[in-house]
């Protein structure tokens, strides 16, 4: 009787650590949110640290799930909170947080506004600026890519962001002009197509140069470019 109970005592406490273990998964998992929200928020203090003050970029930043926007297969390869570029297959990546959150608020995007983006990637810049009210209209010219970031929005509740798979030197001339561009890959020179379909006061930010590159934020005064150069960064080619 002693031994049957010692075995029954063995076997619940087996199952136990089983079911403890299953639950610590669960926790853990790639898609549970308790554990992105406590990343999120991490991530969004870190952006606070590095100066980002505008809340409704911020706001934004903590309301998007970033890890959705993150192909499930390269989930494991770089922490998705992480402030650094993630890959996103196709020899891109989704851009750094902080230098999303930067470019967001130096666009000081309003509710309405009409914003073309150059290089959807992931969907996640785009989804940001989505989030903040904008009309955004995103040009992506690897095919695939293109596709995973109509999902990726459309799951994420920001089905009414326009993707078109083609040539961002192009820009999209049925739905200019456009209050603001974001260009998230480098061209050599700035496309004159984005310019010509710049609002008349729109901004534009864009990633200039090849091995060296700088943000350079321009904005149209009475037909006329102002150009300010910004920080050096790192960017994917703008291709032809
Ligand atoms: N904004 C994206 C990151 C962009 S990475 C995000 O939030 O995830 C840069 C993207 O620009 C890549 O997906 C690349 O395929 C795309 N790209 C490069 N040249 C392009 C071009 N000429 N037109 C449109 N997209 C281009």
């Amino acid at each position: 009787m002693k031994r049957v109970l010692v075995y029954l005592g063995f076997v619940l406490l087996l199952s136990g650590l089983l079911l403890a273990s299953c639950s610590e998964n669960q926790m853990t998992d790639k898609k549970g949110n308790y554990d992105w929200a406590e990343k999120r928020a991490a991530m969004v203090q870190q952006l606070r640290v590095y100066a980002i003050e505008d809340e409704r970029a911020l706001k934004a930043m903590s309301t998007v799930w970033r890890h959705k926007f993150i192909p499930e297969e390269y989930l494991g390869v770089a922490p998705p909170y992480g402030d650094h570029p993630c890959p996103i297959g196709y020899d891109q990546t989704i851009s750094q947080p902080y230098i999303v959150a930067y470019m967001t608020e130096k666009l000081n995007i309003q509710t309405g506004e009409k914003v073309l983006e150059i290089g959807t990637g992931s969907g996640y810049q785009a989804a940001i600026l989505a989030e903040l009210g904008a009309e955004v209209y995103s040009i992506e010219i690897i095919p695939e890519l293109a596709n995973h970031a109509r999902k990726a929005l459309t799951t994420e509740g920001y089905e009414q962001v326009k993707v078109l798979t083609g040539d961002g030197y192009k820009g999209w001339p049925e739905h200019s002009p456009f209050d603001a561009i974001i260009v998230t890959c480098a061209p050599e020179d700035i496309p004159q197509a984005l310019v010509n379909q710049l609002k008349e006061g729109g901004r534009m930010i864009l990633p200039l140069g090849v091995y060296m590159q700088r943000l350079v934020i321009l904005r149209k005064k009475s037909g006329r470019i102002e150009k300010v150069d910004d920080l050096p960064v790192r960017f994917v080619p703008m291709v032809r």
